[in-house]
């Protein structure tokens, strides 16, 4: 399918055909048909679908074909994202497909000088994207009017209700004109969800294609069991013979932070990424980890929700999480868009709880690694323990093989970045047929994209 035949005009399609996009994916498909007839629509779909065009791109079209003027600091589409990385990546997003429309859009979010968000907002703009907690903050210093609002998007919404923001959406809500075009979006239809969406959307069309059910198939999912002391040293060893990027995720900002620096210490490039962090520091974790020019990033659920990073190779669970079905959003980081990944969760025998829990909620168990012994190289002759300050001295730290330098396959891994992601979102688009045939159990299936995505985690692969 192409995209002109979704009522996209030509701009639009030129644009979309310039990024690369040869054909949309199946959340593109089914959205932005419907969100073109202005009906509302609740959508399950997450980061790594496609689902940020699937909605920018029909907002762009309506936007520009009515040409309603926003008065000064009116803004004609707002977008709420629970975190300031995924604001500024739907920012990134309005404007790289935008280009070509007469239409003007800004991002605003905490952590950052208010006043030249004020300036901008002034004028009043189009698009606005915005974090709820510095929207409210520039409401009610009366830098920005909510009340001609034409289409209100909430994106990732099941985040925002796990971060605390119901009180601020409703807040957000109330200022917005009753007539208005709503799209929601979250990686799962749990019971908040739809009690929130009866509130929000007026007869939304619910889009499920399952696309999880795709990106959760081929991701190769190990537990390593190993001794709490000796997770640093385990996850060290594990990264210079995996020698390729990797998301890991700590429990606590300061668990990411003492991890971090230890990894640093052995000579791995990482950097941390939590709510901790200055915004400056998170914008620069965040580029040196997309740039390729860190190896490993560590980082907290809430700060690594929502953000894109193409062709993850390795998730890893340095800490279990509390919450079982964090695990699902954690390892969904990688196996993105069809293409095949890796989630390692190293555990330790005081998680015995959370792993049952985890297993629980997918239905199975998760496979043990039978070869930690060869992975973890001289393990036996390293005693370290994961304490704030211990530097894990170099040559402590023995290896089957000299360590090939990470920096080595940099040119080679953005390379085969920039040619597969058009095939891996094109595959996608197939593999989720294929997926419909294999994974679905008649009777057992739910047509909830977490109830499929929960199942078909164990079509390892
Ligand atoms: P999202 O889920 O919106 O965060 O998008 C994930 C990635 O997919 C982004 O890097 C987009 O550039 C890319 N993408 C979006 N739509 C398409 C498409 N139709 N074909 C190929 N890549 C796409």
């Amino acid at each position: 399918m192409n995209f002109d035949v979704l009522g996209l005009k030509q701009t639009l399609v030129e644009t979309v055909s310039k990024a690369g996009y040869t054909a949309p994916t199946p959340i593109q498909e089914s959205a932005i048909p419907v969100i073109l007839t202005g009906k509302d629509i609740l959508a399950a779909a997450q980061t790594g679908t496609g689902k940020t065009a699937g909605y920018i791109l029909p907002i762009l079209q309506a936007l520009s074909e009515q040409k309603t003027q926003q008065g000064p600091k009116q803004v004609r589409a707002l977008i709420l994202t629970p975190t300031r990385e995924l604001a500024a990546q739907v920012y990134e997003s309005i404007c790289r497909y935008g280009k070509q429309e007469k239409l003007k859009s800004t991002v605003i979010f905490g952590g950052v000088n208010i006043s030249p968000q004020r300036r901008v907002l002034a004028q009043g703009v189009d698009i606005l994207v915005a974090t709820p907690g510095r929207l409210l903050d520039l409401h009610q210093q009366k830098a920005l009017k909510l009340d001609a609002v034409e289409i209100f998007v909430l994106d990732e919404a099941d985040r925002m209700l796990d971060m605390g923001f119901i009180h601020a959406i409703r807040k957000i809500e109330s200022m917005l004109p009753k007539r208005r075009q709503n799209l929601m979006f979250s990686a799962t239809f749990s019971d908040s969800i739809r009690t929130l969406a009866k509130t929000i959307c007026h007869q939304p069309v619910e889009i499920d294609v399952s696309p999880r059910n795709s990106v959760v198939k081929a991701i190769s999912q190990q537990v390593h069991h190993v001794p709490k002391d000796q997770k640093a040293v385990f996850l060290s060893s594990y990264l210079r013979n995996f020698n390729e990027q990797a998301l890991v995720f700590s429990r606590t900002k300061h668990g990411a932070d003492k991890l971090a620096k230890l990894l640093n210490k052995a000579d791995i490039h990482t950097v941390a990424l939590h709510g901790n962090k200055s915004q400056n520091q998170r914008t620069k974790a965040l580029d040196d980890f997309k740039n390729n020019k860190a190896q490993v990033m560590v980082a907290t659920d809430i700060a690594a929700r929502g953000i894109d990073i193409q062709q993850l190779e390795l998730v890893v669970n340095f800490d279990l999480p509390h919450v079982p079905e964090d695990y699902v959003h954690r390892i969904g980081r990688t196996g993105r868009a069809g293409a095949s990944g890796l989630a390692i969760s190293i555990v330790s025998p005081d998680e015995k709880k959370q792993l049952n829990a985890i297993e629980k909620l997918l239905k199975g168990a998760i496979p043990r690694s039978a070869s930690q012994a060869e992975i973890v190289d001289g393990l036996s002759d390293i005693r370290l323990s994961v304490q704030a300050d211990t530097a894990i001295p170099k040559e402590r730290i023995k290896h089957s093989h000299k360590p090939k330098k990470f920096a080595k396959n940099r040119n080679r891994r953005n390379r085969v970045r920039q040619s597969s992601e058009m095939d891996r979102i094109q595959s996608s688009d197939k593999q989720q047929q294929t997926d419909k045939v294999h994974t679905l159990h008649p009777k057992t299936e739910k047509r909830t994209a977490f109830g499929s995505s929960v199942r078909s985690l164990f079509q390892f692969s």
